[in-house]
């Protein structure tokens, strides 16, 4: 999954061409090169060849990094970006002191195991009627109770979903949404009973064993239950399970496009909603993905969609940012915040769950009080019944 890379030949690809640079959103609202792309590249190699030592200004620039992977995408020298912030964050990692490697450790752990959900859940309990302002209390706020669920088991059709580790903290309001519309498409849903992650978490935290793990896990789970096919619902982890663990025996597909792509969608009627929707595209979405968000989203009668035009292409949630004490990117979240106000739509929908904590943190902070849903439980409820 993580080949050895020699940072060093891997940042000599870069040929400071800087055509990342306008396409990548840290650069875009701060304008210090240290912020973008080429920027990370060169601290990464004078950090790894010894001419750069750890600092605290280091690991902000590296912590920013979204993880868009926008300026791989458009860099003419194919230069593997996301190899060398993994392996520099991984570097970076061994630097720090004991305890902090051991608190990014333990968050992790947590997060992404099923002790650590109940854990988590009980907590969640405990801290609802504190007013507390800091930022783990206020996710702790954002767990939404283990729904259960029943599929009939007379339906020829089944299909596995894999929630995630934040999914199944943080969404479980998408898989009961997933769950009614597949169940009026008479197709069985099948979700693993204990918490699997994707890696992604561990993986841009550095923890670069720990996210090979967690894949094996998957890998393991899908083989030994014979699954030919499954779907995640966050576009985050879909990205992570398409490039690590799909393959030929195992088809992944993002639940949108999952449903875009089947004919039995058009069986289903909506009611009409005359609300305005405020469409946030993930940078984690592929072009296809996106006109698949809109065309289901299209089936609800006289539905008024916006979208973003405030030119980033991020809203900065990415990375390691959920699990980060500090906001280094809230230039990002108050763009969006910012564009929110100016168009105030009615509900805003999200296919990433670690975008959707992040408006809605952003939103509780700006006072203004808009639901923040993935576009599947928008149409789960405009179901006809
Ligand atoms: S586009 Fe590629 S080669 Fe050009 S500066 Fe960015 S990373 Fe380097
Ligand atoms: S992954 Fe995104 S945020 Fe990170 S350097 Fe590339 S474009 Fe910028």
């Amino acid at each position: 999954m993580h080949p050895e890379v020699d940072l060093t030949k891997a940042a000599d690809q870069c040929v400071m061409c800087g055509m990342c640079l306008p396409h990548c959103p840290t650069y875009q609202v701060s304008q210090h090169e240290a912020e973008s792309p080429r920027g990370r590249i060169s601290l990464i190699k004078a950090f790894s060849e010894g001419q750069l030592t750890a600092s605290k200004a280091l690991e902000t620039h590296l912590q920013s990094c979204t993880g868009c992977m926008k300026c791989q995408q458009v860099c003419p020298a194919n230069v593997p970006y996301q190899n060398i912030i993994d392996h520099g964050r991984s570097l970076y990692r061994k630097k720090l002191k004991r305890s902090s490697r051991l608190l990014q450790k333990m968050s992790i752990l947590v997060l992404t195991h099923q002790w650590g959900h109940q854990l988590l859940a009980l907590s969640s309990v405990v801290v609802k009627y504190l007013p507390l302002k800091n930022k783990a209390i206020r996710l702790l706020k954002l767990i939404t109770p283990r729904s259960k669920f029943e599929t009939a088991s007379d339906n020829q059709q089944s299909i596995t979903i894999l929630p995630g580790c934040t999914g199944a903290l943080f969404d479980q309001q998408t898989l009961t949404s997933i769950v009614k519309i597949l169940t009026r498409l008479k197709i069985n849903a099948n979700t693993p009973s204990k918490v699997m992650c994707c890696g992604a978490l561990a993986q841009h935290s550095g923890h670069l064993q720990q996210a090979e793990q967690q894949v094996a896990t998957i890998t393991d789970y899908l083989s030994q239950h014979k699954t030919t096919e499954f779907v995640s619902f966050a576009s985050g982890c879909g990205r992570q399970l398409n490039d690590h663990v799909a393959d030929s025996r195992h088809k992944h597909s993002d639940i949108i496009s999952w449903l875009a792509n089947s004919t039995k969608i058009n069986s289903l009627n909506f009611e009409s909603l005359t609300q305005q929707i405020l469409v946030h595209m993930p940078c984690t979405l592929k072009d296809k993905e996106r006109n698949n968000v809109i065309g289901l989203l299209n089936l609800i009668p006289n539905i008024r969609l916006l979208e973003f035009n405030d030119g980033i292409s991020c809203c900065g949630a990415g990375g390691m940012q959920l699990i980060s004490p500090e906001d280094s990117n809230r230039a990002l979240i108050d763009c969006k915040i910012d564009t929110i106000r100016t168009l105030q739509p009615d509900v805003i929908v999200s296919s990433n769950i670690g975008c959707s904590l992040s408006l809605q943190l952003g939103l509780q902070d700006a006072g203004l009080d808009i639901n923040v849903i993935h576009p599947v439980t928008l149409l789960a409820q405009q179901l006809k019944h």
